[in-house]
């Protein structure tokens, strides 16, 4: 599928990129990414994200060349969905825009059914959609330029824990290597895509604060309600490493960060390691992700999806002990 989706995107005159809202260093790494190379080739590109966008990526080259809007909707010869496989997860703009595109590619390494889209590679077996286009280009032998290399390297980078996830494979440390030959400055990277801020470490100190273990101290458990971000001037994107460091607690199997969001209802992030399968339980709710990370958002308040999560993840820890 790999080069069939190289001869697709290099078939196309105008296409139109979009990944997921939130986006994240993958979304934004891969959306950014790809339109470097297409740009490369001569191609007219239009590089959508619903956003927002969070202040550590703003260094990324070509971020100013990101809409919030939409192309008229005969421009592209092709759409293509990253980092996510269901138009839903890409923003209202674009689930309104993509079914009425001609031809939509989708490339993503996300767990469960994609049956959206003509050319369709979701592999989930991929560390990050910056991986699988960073292989992609390097198979087809396209040229890939410094920005490329940088906006490439921080989707693996930040979709890896830096490097220490186990879905780093040996594949990924080279095209890791390969990325810094071509341009990107590691150094330079982190610096700016692991900054942080003074409300961002206020906000985590808050949540590290209201921490709980439970069933049997094998499931850390946090809340953050939307009057604790307004209070300490925090973005939501400023919790986006908080669950991590939940599952970093020695002995803690699972851990689950539970946001209230600002229209109602929650977003839950859920972390695992070993067994447990995260991504089955989030698809099981209406959400996605991969066995050892995964979210979904929840139309309940975060009381009620404490019980409803605590309860499922007791049961599924109980039946594999
Ligand atoms: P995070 O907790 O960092 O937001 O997300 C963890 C993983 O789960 C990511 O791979 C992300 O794409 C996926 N994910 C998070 N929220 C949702 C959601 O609401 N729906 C789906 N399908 N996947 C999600
Ligand atoms: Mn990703």
């Amino acid at each position: 599928m790999m080069a069939r989706m190289a001869e697709e995107l290099g078939r196309a005159g105008k296409v139109l990129l979009a990944a997921h809202r939130d986006p994240d260093g993958d979304a934004l790494g891969a959306t950014l990414g790809l339109m470097h190379l297409l740009q490369a080739q001569g191609k007219e590109v239009f590089a959508h994200s619903a956003g927002p966008v969070p202040a550590e990526y703003e260094f990324m080259p070509g971020l100013d060349r990101l809409s919030p809007a939409m192309p008229a909707p005969d421009w592209p010869d092709l759409a293509v969905l990253l980092d996510c496989h269901d138009p839903e997860r890409a923003g209202a703009a674009a689930a309104d825009f993509l079914p009425r595109t001609r031809r939509i590619a989708v490339v993503d390494h996300h767990l469960g059914r994609a049956d959206f889209g003509q050319a369709v590679w979701v592999e989930p077996d991929y560390a990050a959609t910056c991986e699988m286009l960073g292989f992609m280009a390097g198979e087809a032998g396209w040229a890939i330029g410094p920005e490329a290399a940088t906006c490439l390297f921080v989707g693996v980078q930040t979709d890896t824990g830096r490097f220490s996830y186990s879905n780093a494979r040996p594949r990924t440390y080279r095209l890791g290597a390969e990325l810094v030959e071509l341009g990107a400055d590691p150094w330079a990277i982190s610096q700016q895509a692991y900054s942080s801020s003074l409300a961002r470490l206020k906000i985590m100190g808050r949540v590290f604060a209201g921490l709980k273990l439970v069933a049997g101290e094998r499931v850390a458990l946090a809340k953050v309600a939307q009057a604790d971000l307004a209070e300490l001037g925090a973005v939501s994107s400023d919790l986006d490493r908080v669950v991590e460091e939940l599952r970093a607690i020695r002995g803690v199997e699972v851990a689950l960060l539970i946001k209230e969001l600002k229209g109602g209802g929650v977003k839950v992030s859920l972390r695992s390691r070993g067994r447990v399968d995260v991504g089955s339980l989030a698809i099981g709710l209406g959400g996605g992700g991969h066995k050892n990370a995964a979210g979904v958002r929840l139309e309940s308040g975060m009381d009620e999806a404490e019980a409803r999560l605590a309860g499922l993840l007791a049961r599924g820890l109980g039946e594999k002990a």
